[in-house]
C-alpha cells in the first residue's frame, strides 16, 4: 500500500487563502509547486509514503479563467503547461488548489471528471511517472487533498500539515474523536482536537541523554503514540543522575540508551509504538525514519548532527525543536554561575525563525572535527596530536533539574503551536531561561543574508525536499 501527505509552509497557506477566498463569491484556483520525498517504508505502518512539501504558489492568471461560479471554475491550460515546464526543470510536483466556497469538504463529481484530463496532460508532457496534486480549500480554512498517480488512480492525502509559527493539522474526522480515558483531563484544558492531533503525529527524539529522555517520557503522557528514538550511545554510570528510564543494571550491561528509554515508554502503556535507531542521525539507516517525522526534538550534543537537522528543518519544512543547556561555573572560593541557561530554539521555514548557524549555536569548526572523527578516526587522532582539532575537553556539567525543565519548555512550545494556548503571538522561536536569575530572555537575531539555510539565499531551498546530494551538502 502507498500513502501520501502534504506539508504547506504557513506563508504559502496565507497566500492561497488570499488568492482563493476572495469576496466575489466565485471559485478560484492556484498552482502550488511542491518538493517531495518518498519514504520506502514508514517505520510505523510499513507502507511506502509520498510526502509533498509546498515550494511556491503561483496564481492562475485572471485572463485564463473561462468561467467560474460558486460551484465551479474552468480555465485555459496555458499557465498549467508553463508550470509543468518549471516543475520538470526543477524536479518538482505540480499541485492545483481550488476553493469550494459552499464549504464542501470533499472532491465534487465535477472534480472527479476534470482532474484525470489534467493528469493525462501532465503525464503526456512530463513523463508517465508524473504525479499531480489536487487540494481543496474551504472558507473555514479546511484543506483536503489527493495525489494522482495516473488518470485512473488517486491517493487521498492522509494528512495536510500547515507549518510555520503554528502547526495545524488537517485529516479526515479531525475533532470528531473522543479522547481515551487517560487523556480526558487534558481534553478539559485543551480540547479533544489536540489529543487527536497528538495521537496522529510522528515524533522523533534525536539524542536520548538527559534532555532527550525527559522529552521521551513526556511524549506518551501527552498522548503522542508514534515515537522514534535516535542515539548511538550506551547507558553509563555517569548518566544515571539524569537519564529518565535508565537503571543501574542498564549501565552494568551496557544497554543502548534508546533501548532503556524504549522499555520505560512501553511500560507506560498508553498505546505507544516506539521505533529505535542506535545510530548517529546522519547515517543513511536513519533517513527514512527522519523523513517520516512530523516533529523533531533535537537533544543531541554533537554539532554535526545539529548542523544536519538545521538544514533538514527548512528543506523538508519539518519543525525542529532544538534544546540546549549551558552551565558555566567559575571556580573561585564560592561557586559562581557565569551561565545557567536552558534554551529552546525552533527551526522552521518562516520569518523570525533564525537558524542555529546565524544564532551562533552551532560551531562549524567543531562540527567539522566531529565529522572527521567519525569518517577518518586515524586522521582525527593525528590532527589532535598536532593540535589542529579542538578535541574533547572535560565533561560539561549536567543537572537533571535543568535538563528536565528544558524538555518541558520545548513540549510547551509544541503544544502552543498545535493548540494556540498562548494566544496569537505566543510562538517563541528562541527562548533562553536563566535559571540562576529566574528570568526568561528572547534574544532577537537577524539572519545572515548569505546564510545557505535561513537567509535570502537559503530561502530558495525551503520546501525542496529530496535533492542530490542530500540537503545539498557534499560530505
Ligand atoms: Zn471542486
Ligand atoms: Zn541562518
Amino acid at each position: 500500500m502507498t500513502t501520501a501527505s502534504l506539508t504547506i509552509q504557513e506563508h504559502h497557506n496565507s497566500y492561497l487563502r488570499e488568492l482563493l477566498l476572495t469576496t466575489n463569491a466565485k471559485e478560484q484556483a492556484a498552482y502550488v509547486l511542491c518538493g517531495r520525498t518518498t519514504i520506502a517504508a514508514d517505520p510505523w505502518n510499513g507502507y511506502s509514503h509520498h510526502k509533498l512539501i509546498s515550494y511556491e504558489v503561483i496564481p492562475v492568471p485572471e485572463d485564463e479563467v473561462i468561467s467560474s461560479s460558486t460551484q465551479h471554475i474552468t480555465w485555459k491550460t496555458d499557465s498549467f503547461v508553463k508550470v509543468l515546464q518549471t516543475a520538470q526543470a526543477k524536479n518538482l510536483t505540480v499541485g492545483v488548489v481550488h476553493s469550494h466556497l459552499g464549504g464542501l469538504n470533499e472532491f465534487s463529481i465535477q472534480d472527479d471528471t476534470n482532474e484525470p484530463d489534467l493528469v493525462q496532460l501532465a503525464q503526456n508532457r512530463n513523463g508517465s511517472d508524473t504525479q499531480l496534486l489536487s487540494v481543496i480549500l474551504t472558507p473555514e480554512g479546511n484543506l483536503v487533498g489527493r495525489l494522482w498517480i495516473s488518470p485512473q488512480d488517486a491517493i487521498p492525502l492522509q494528512m495536510i500539515r500547515v507549518v510555520g509559527q503554528i502547526i495545524h493539522l488537517h485529516y479526515p474526522n479531525r475533532g470528531q474523536g473522543v479522547s481515551p480515558t487517560a487523556f480526558q483531563r487534558q481534553a478539559l484544558a485543551f480540547g479533544e482536537a489536540l489529543n487527536q492531533d497528538l495521537s496522529m503525529l510522528r515524533v522523533g527524539v534525536i539524542g536520548c541523554g538527559g534532555t532527550g529522555s525527559a522529552i521521551a517520557m513526556l511524549l506518551p503522557k501527552m498522548g503522542i503514540r508514534n515515537i522514534a528514538l535516535f542515539d548511538k550511545d550506551i547507558v553509563e554510570d555517569t548518566n544515571l543522575n539524569r537519564l529518565h528510564g535508565a537503571r543501574q543494571p542498564d549501565a552494568d550491561t551496557m544497554t543502548p540508551k534508546v533501548k532503556a528509554v524504549e522499555r520505560s515508554l512501553l511500560e507506560l502503556g498508553l498505546g505507544v509504538q516506539v521505533r529505535t535507531y542506535q545510530a548517529w542521525i546522519g547515517e543513511t539507516s536513519c533517513r527514512d525514519a527522519l523523513k517520516a517525522l512530523d516533529v523533531i526534538f533535537c537533544c543531541t550534543d554533537d554539532h554535526s548532527g545539529r548542523l544536519m537537522l538545521n538544514r533538514f528543518a527548512y528543506y523538508y519544512a519539518t519543525p525542529v525543536f532544538d534544546m540546549g543547556l549551558s552551565i558555566e561555573v567559575s571556580q573561585g572560593k564560592t561557586h559562581n554561575f557565569q551561565a545557567l541557561d536552558g534554551r529552546v530554539t525552533v527551526l522552521a521555514p518562516t520569518p523570525r525563525h533564525i537558524c542555529l548557524l546565524c544564532r551562533e549555536i552551532i560551531n562549524p569548526v567543531i562540527a567539522r572535527d566531529e565529522a572527521l572523527k567519525r569518517n577518518d578516526p586515524a586522521e582525527y587522532e593525528r590532527r589532535k596530536a598536532e593540535a589542529y582539532v579542538i578535541g574533547e575537553g572535560n565533561p560539561s556539567p549536567a543537572v537533571v533539574l535543568f535538563t528536565t525543565e528544558v524538555a518541558n519548555m520545548a513540549m510547551q512550545e509544541l503544544i502552543h503551536r498545535l493548540q494556540g494556548f498562548r494566544g496569537e503571538d505566543g510562538s517563541t522561536p528562541h527562548r533562553v531561561r536563566k535559571f540562576h536569575l529566574t528570568i526568561d530572555r528572547k534574544p532577537a537575531a537577524v539572519p545572515n543574508p548569505n546564510c545557505p539555510v535561513c537567509g535570502v539565499i537559503g530561502a530558495e531551498w525551503w520546501g525542496r525536499g529530496d535533492v542530490v546530494p542530500f540537503l545539498g551538502v557534499v560530505e
